[in-house]
């Protein structure tokens, strides 16, 4: 069986004061007996060590990756930097980054490759525009953008999420069933049943248990909804 998957991306909120009480709310929240699901909380850099520190079985993860270990690179984060500071997932080709900070396929895939070089664990996010969906070309540029991120990488130590950006922060969710029609066929074009593929878009505490209840959702990566304790909470508590 996969393991379930429950990542919260907080993207450029929370202060490390902020993080800190966040995890004071949210620990006790979680139910007990949630084995095999696997809790990351993706903060700011600057909030790392303090999930670390806090947020006991549950993972930290970045936000994102540079492709070489070190260099003159202003204002990058290299993987081993993230290691040190317990970090062991890391999201690579979010589409904020794709979109506001010119990251392309060809350097999310070596951000992805160079991740793995040093044990972390990426999470690679896919999905296509509006536009695209509009077009009917979704499945055409969710394939593209799978085989050109992951040549050369091992797909044992991955995680995929799709995230159709139509339904990014906008509060319009992908329905459940064709989130996970796109998520299997994910699975079908990587050609790996192992790996875990989450959705997101919108998640939140009133469509988790019917994403949760698809066959190849294994998981969510959570934008809003994971800012506040409560409502992760929930989500991680799915039934
Ligand atoms: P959202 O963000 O849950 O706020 O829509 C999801 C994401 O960007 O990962």
């Amino acid at each position: 069986m996969r393991r379930k998957v429950l990542a919260g991306n907080w993207k450029m909120y929370k202060t490390r004061g902020e993080a800190h009480a966040f995890l004071e709310a949210f620990v006790p929240l979680i139910s007990p007996g949630a084995e095999n699901r696997e809790v990351i909380l993706c903060g700011p850099f600057t909030c790392l060590d303090v999930l670390n520190a806090q947020a006991g079985p549950y993972a930290v993860g970045a936000q994102n990756v540079h492709w070489a270990d070190h260099g003159a690179y202003t204002g990058e984060i290299a993987p081993q930097m993230l290691v040190e500071l317990g970090v062991r997932y890391v999201i690579v080709g979010h589409s904020e980054r794709r979109e506001y900070f010119n990251e392309t396929d060809s350097t999310v895939n070596r951000r992805l490759n160079n991740a793995q070089d040093h044990d972390l664990l990426p999470i690679l996010c896919v999905g296509e525009t509006e536009s695209v969906r509009k077009d009917g070309m979704t499945e055409a540029h969710i394939r593209s953008q799978l085989d050109r991120d992951l040549e050369l990488v091992d797909l044992r130590r991955l995680i995929i999420a799709y995230e159709p950006i139509w339904a990014i922060g906008t509060g319009k969710t992908c329905e459940a069933n064709e989130a996970n029609r796109v998520c299997a066929m994910i699975r079908k074009h990587v050609n790996f049943e192992g790996v875990p593929i989450l959705y997101g878009g919108s998640v939140k505490p009133e469509n988790i248990d019917e994403l949760m209840a698809q066959s190849d959702i294994d998981g969510v990566l959570v934008g809003g909804a994971s800012l506040e304790a409560k409502s992760f909470a929930r989500i991680v508590n799915f039934e």
